[in-house]
């Protein structure tokens, strides 16, 4: 299979640099060419040498691209398709790492020529921070890309993003968007909104000062505040573009948190117990899977 020589990567952030930085250590040889919309972003990638070429027009950087890559918040992958639809090369991949799957290839894939490959996919990993400076090669080491191509996909073009997210360390798996959209929604999105609704609700208490909220925040507030540091543009999108998913799940997570409410309201114990002990054989598969750290607190120090 033809690997990929010539990586266009449009959106120079967390994802956009991590890939960057992963591709000059597991294929030296590819020709790297980047853009971001901010010339700041545009003006550190240069400084520190994330790409070959940073070029100040998303079309620029893709002319003679074999594989362009959107890495750009959901809500921008229409606006940068268009701008790079007409310098795409003939036989071209074009991809992405939204978040999101139906909504995205619902939007660029009409503004892509006949001729280029559309396969979307969703590296899951991340952190809280956003940036070029926030990047690192090893963020997909044995972590899931998830590849949603479209019905009637290419399935040369399949194989070759497959190979391309294998060599930068990372699993791969072939879904159907819709149901990714799905998967995320309960893995991803409604944590996400949880934590956004447990440090929101915290910091708008009247009763308690926000300082005793940072103050005695080990008792488990600071866990979610991570992933309520998430950047707010790239989760203002996601919810807006997984809209439907989203509320599926939530109103699941609605039902359940009122049988908790009525147990504790009741002293039903018994109920308690069980769904605790359920949930704890989670955190131990996700461990067995290599999905976390195994240490105690995440493997904070405790001196
Ligand atoms: P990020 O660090 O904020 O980087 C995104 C970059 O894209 C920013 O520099 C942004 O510039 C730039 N940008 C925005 N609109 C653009 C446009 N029209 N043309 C060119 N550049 C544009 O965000 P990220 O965390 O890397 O997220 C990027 C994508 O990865 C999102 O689709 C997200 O859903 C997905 N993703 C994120 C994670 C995660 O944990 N962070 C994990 C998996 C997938 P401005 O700052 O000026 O807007």
């Amino acid at each position: 299979m033809l690997p990929f020589s010539r990586v266009a990567i449009i959106g120079l952030g967390l994802i956009g640099s991590s890939l960057t930085r992963a591709v000059r250590e597991h294929m030296p040889t590819v020709r790297l060419t980047g853009h971001d919309a901010d010339p700041a972003v545009r003006a550190r990638a240069v400084e520190i040498g994330l790409v070959d070429d940073v070029t100040d027009q998303a079309a620029t950087a893709v002319t003679d691209a074999d594989l362009v890559i959107l890495c750009v918040p959901v809500g921008a992958m229409a606006e940068v398709a268009a701008a790079i639809a007409p310098e795409l090369s003939n036989g071209a991949v074009v991809s992405d790492v939204g978040s999101v799957k139906a909504s995205v290839i619902e939007a660029v894939q009409p503004l892509l020529p006949a001729g280029t490959h559309f396969i979307p996919a969703h590296p899951v990993a991340g952190t809280e921070h956003s940036g070029p400076d926030a990047g690192f090669s090893t963020l997909f080491h044995n972590r899931w890309c998830i590849l949603t191509p479209p019905e009637g996909a290419d399935q040369t073009a399949v194989a070759r993003v497959t190979d391309f997210w294998t060599k930068i360390g990372a699993n791969v798996e072939i879904m159907d968007a819709r149901h990714h959209d799905l998967v995320l929604a309960v893995t991803s999105h409604l944590p996400h909104l949880i934590a956004y609704t447990i440090v929101g609700t915290a910091s708008d208490l009247e009763d308690v000062t926000q300082s005793e909220v940072i103050k005695y925040s080990a008792g488990g507030f600071r866990d979610f505040t991570r992933i309520a540091a998430s950047d707010p543009t790239m989760w203002r999108d996601v919810f807006l573009a997984n809209r439907e998913a989203v509320l599926e799940i939530l109103q699941r997570f609605t039902e359940d948190l009122t049988a908790l409410q009525r147990a504790i309201r009741w002293g039903d114990g018994d109920a308690l117990y069980t769904l605790f002990s359920r949930t704890r054989e989670i955190r131990r598969s996700i461990i067995e899977e290599g999905q976390d750290d195994a240490r105690p607190d995440f493997g904070r120090t405790h001196e």
